[in-house]
């Protein structure tokens, strides 16, 4: 029975003659949790056996089949892959790089898996990467867009969420769960899909890395195999509702067909900061070796990234992770800090620049948004004195803009330019741009 009819038949029944309904006691203390049936809001995705079938489901599979065979047509050569995250990405050269060969290189295999399903991929390795950096440099911004450019679904997850059994934090099954979800409950496009585990190096076993202890290493040993290859249930052990439907259907008569999702062309790009990772490559490799270029080339130098870019498998190990974990991660890249003017390159070039988030914000109550360059300048340099990275923007621009975006819409203001006066004394300059509105100098 399909759960749509399950709803109906039990809808058609008299209650009193029913027997209590696991569904309604679930909702009943759930409430709008769970949402309804097919409901955005929720309990999104459905298992396809089990949802009642409809147009909006003949679309999705359209939209997911269209998706693969974008796949199988694969064939973007690493340049055109970097040209492309140029666009968005500001510096982060050496990783573009890296990125972009090992993107190529996984979804040349994935499409002659595709086009001949008895390729052998026994021997295949797969190009899962490793990238290291400090926060708000772009690590997430540069995966999103190459699923944006393949077209393929992608996640993004915690690896401070796992714990080991799956008991007190999130079973590591479900990220892959997760990105059957995100490619509209499509299972077969799910499985060509990229997975982003931020945080890696919180699981690093050793306490003196900053690390979490022995159950860090137990969330590696389950990670490893999912990296390699193995098959996850579509129904989570915690699922209660994907398990009570599997039930009632069984109890239908309906054979209880398993479904489940294959991680072996999944792509796994795991991140982190690794803090003390770079004074643990300084000490193997010496302290002189790329000290004595730094002072040659002056103190602005970012030493922690010539330190990563120099890492080695060993360091990894000393870190705390298992030699089988990290040789699942065969390629491996740092990124660069971002300073003052690279944040201003990526307000001013950037095609996801906030700044054009800002304008349309204004846009919408009519209201045209401009920045003068020195403002911009002035703005990156207190971004980068945030030390998040790109988020720093964010977070000075907000301050900076807020009491714009709450009083602007209300006041009779057809432009606002952001000057380098408004970012010294952002009420002083708000209060002028109100005060000549009102008496129509604007
Ligand atoms: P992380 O390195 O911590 O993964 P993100 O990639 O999530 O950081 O960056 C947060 C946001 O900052 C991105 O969504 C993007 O808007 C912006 N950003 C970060 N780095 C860059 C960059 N190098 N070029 C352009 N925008 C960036």
């Amino acid at each position: 029975m399909m759960f749509s009819d399950f709803d109906k038949e039990r809808d058609d029944r008299d209650d009193r003659e029913k027997p209590s309904d696991p569904f309604d006691e679930l909702k009943k203390h759930f409430g709008e949790i769970f949402g309804p049936t097919g409901s955005k809001f929720g309990f999104a995705f459905q298992p396809q056996e089990y949802s009642g079938h409809s147009d909006d489901d003949d679309d999705r599979e359209k939209a997911a089949n269209e998706l693969i065979e974008k796949i199988k047509a694969f064939n973007l050569k690493p340049l055109e892959v970097r040209t492309f995250l140029d666009r968005f990405v500001i510096k982060q050269a050496e990783a573009k790089k890296v990125l972009a060969v090992a993107i190529c290189d996984h979804y040349n295999h994935v499409r002659k898996c595709l086009l001949d399903e008895k390729i052998s991929v026994a021997e295949y390795n797969k190009q899962n990467v490793l990238i290291l950096g400090p926060t708000g440099v772009g690590k997430t911004y540069l995966i999103k867009n190459i699923a944006k450019l393949i077209g393929v679904p992608f996640v993004k997850v915690d690896a401070t969420k796992f714990s080991e059994t799956g008991y007190v934090g999130s079973d590591v099954d479900d990220m892959i769960r997760d990105l059957v979800k995100a490619a509209d409950g499509n299972v077969k496009l799910a499985q060509y899909g990229i997975v982003f585990i931020d945080e890696i190096d919180k699981i690093a076993a050793s306490s003196d890395a900053g690390g979490r202890d022995v159950s860090g290493r137990g969330v590696q040993i389950n990670l490893l195999k999912l990296m390699e290859e193995s098959d996850v249930n579509a129904y989570g052990q915690t699922d209660m509702i994907a398990q009570l439907r599997a039930a009632v259907s069984f109890a239908n008569g309906k054979k209880n067909q398993k479904q489940s999702i294959s991680t072996k062309h999944i792509l796994f790009i795991a991140s982190g900061a690794f803090d003390k990772l770079s004074d643990i490559v300084k000490s193997r490799i010496g302290a002189n070796s790329i000290g004595f270029n730094f002072r040659s080339r002056g103190d602005d130098h970012d030493e922690a990234y010539e330190y990563l870019q120099k890492v080695s498998t060993a360091d990894f190990i000393k870190y705390g992770f298992e030699p089988e974990f990290i040789g699942r991660l065969p390629v491996r890249v740092a990124c660069e800090a971002l300073k003052a003017d690279d944040l201003r390159n990526i307000l001013v070039s950037s095609e996801g620049s906030i700044l054009k988030q800002y304008a349309e914000d204004f846009n919408g109550y009519g209201i045209n948004f401009s920045m003068d360059d020195d403002a911009i300048a002035e703005v990156a340099k207190a971004a980068a004195e945030e030390k998040t990275g790109a988020r720093g923007l964010l977070t000075v621009l907000e301050r900076l803009l807020r009491d714009f975006k709450f009083e602007l819409p209300s006041a009779n203001v057809q432009s606002v330019r952001i000057t380098k006066d408004t970012v010294d004394d952002p009420p002083k300059a708000l209060a002028s741009l109100i005060a000549s509105a009102s008496t129509g100098a604007q």
